[in-house]
């Protein structure tokens, strides 16, 4: 086969056989076919698209590029669940325990933030001695022993999908349905649990902001899950906001906790607790939504769901106190207010300037090689619809490091919309999609 016939082809907006795509993915992991020529490939496939039937192809061929996860050790039903990525998307920390306290075992491979989303295992490093080095066998003797366990993605977890998402994150090509729906579930597959639920984000803060495109992109993973024997449910959710109010990593673990210990009722509390429910049903816990939500709120108000965060963070070497006493987190030296230049309602958040306004502050990485600062952050004082006086707070700025101080306030201030007449509602959760 030669290369440049492929790129041809798809450049054509011709379908791609089986054997191209795994021509091309084998090539590539090789270091046959260089970047230059992946490059050109990428960008078609961008332009162009790809039907079902590629897009699984594709899923297959970075799916086999690497050895699966063998969590064969683990006794019982193993769920996993996957974000697109948001901002203040604080989710993981409250379903992981959560689902694991109803007798579900989780077994989640997080991921870091870059750019404007954050990432879960930065998060959980804020909490001292926390350790998301996990070996095969110390995950699967933790999941088997508390119920859960997050750890980093493996080096040799589906090698095609990390050289493909580096290359693409400097190309260009990150926003393509297939190429996102390949990525995501070919880590999924590998991962060798029995189901996964995915909170697919929609809206001005999310990969894909547009409702469209959020739904095909949730439709096309779940056909990916049904062909290849991993049950899946996606959730749409909305990401026309941060979804909690704090933005930064610190500050994330403390309002995770907060939620799950004073059980207060909040977006990321809904939304976490409609994941865990899907999580349920597929793992055959529960049979309906409404009898996995009496369960769920059930582990909430009992203190059990917090129970198991604690047991986690002390079986990967953290501090379980940290549960009872949030102080023990990293603190900025100092909170600055960030107020309105105006009164009125918050009509609109451009949620990923909010989002790079906090990396901005140190809470995040605009490149790979960034050190990110796990106290700092933004903890959000208004959300959309919230009435808002002049000189009154939109947000808190949590500090350390005041060089990109003022550009992060900038960027923050213009992201409100503060206009004279109040926004209709937007819903949370958009639509679920189940095989
Ligand atoms: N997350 C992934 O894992 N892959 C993508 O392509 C986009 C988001």
């Amino acid at each position: 086969m030669v290369f440049t016939d492929i790129i041809e082809k798809k450049k054509n907006g011709q379908k791609l056989t089986k054997e191209e795509l795994d021509f091309f993915i084998d090539g590539y992991v090789k270091g046959v076919i260089p970047d230059y020529q992946v490059s050109a490939l990428l960008m078609a496939i961008v332009l162009k698209g790809m039907d079902d039937e590629e897009t699984a192809a594709l899923t297959t061929a970075m799916l086999n590029s690497g050895p699966r996860m063998d969590l064969s050790g683990i006794k019982g039903f193993k769920v996993d669940k996957h974000s697109t990525g948001g901002v203040g998307d604080d989710t993981t920390l409250l379903v992981a325990p959560l689902v694991a306290a109803c007798g579900c075992k989780v077994a989640k491979m997080s991921g870091r933030g870059l750019g404007f989303t954050g990432g879960t295992l930065d998060k959980l490093e804020s909490i001292p001695g926390f350790n998301v080095f996990l070996d095969n066998e110390t995950f699967v003797k933790n999941v088997s022993k508390v119920g859960l366990a997050i750890m980093g993605q493996t080096q040799d977890l589906v090698p095609a999908d990390k050289k493909l998402y580096a290359l693409r994150d400097v190309t260009g090509t990150v926003q393509s349905l297939p190429l996102i729906a390949s990525s995501i579930m070919s880590k999924k597959i590998a991962m060798g649990t029995d189901a996964v639920v995915l909170d697919v984000k929609t809206g001005n803060g999310a990969l894909m902001p547009a409702l469209k495109d959020s739904i095909k992109l949730a439709d096309i993973m779940v056909r990916i899950g049904k062909a290849t024997g991993l049950k899946t449910t996606a959730v749409v959710t909305d990401m026309n906001q941060p979804l909690g109010n704090c933005i930064g990593n610190a500050l994330s673990v403390e309002e995770a906790i907060h939620v799950l210990r004073d059980n207060i009722e909040c977006d990321i509390k809904t939304i976490s607790l409609t994941l865990a429910a899907k999580m349920l049903i597929l793992g055959g816990i529960c049979e309906s939504d409404s009898e996995a939500m009496m369960m769920l709120e059930e582990k909430l108000a009992s203190g059990q769901a917090l129970v198991k965060l604690a047991q986690m963070i002390k079986t990967q070497g953290g501090d379980p106190a940290v549960v009872d006493d949030t102080s023990i987190l990293p603190h900025a030296k100092e909170q600055i207010p960030v107020c309105a230049d105006s009164a009125g309602y918050v009509s609109e958040i451009i949620t990923r300037d909010v989002g790079s306004a906090a990396s901005l502050l140190g809470a995040g990485r605009m490149t790979k090689e960034d050190v990110i600062d796990p106290a700092v952050g933004i903890v959000i004082k208004k959300r959309l619809g919230d009435y808002v006086e002049k000189g009154e707070e939109l947000a808190i700025f949590h500090v350390n490091d005041k060089k990109n101080f003022e550009e992060a306030v900038a960027k923050f201030k213009k992201a409100y919309t503060i206009s004279k007449d109040q926004p209709d509602e937007l819903p949370l959760i958009y639509t679920v999609i189940e095989d």
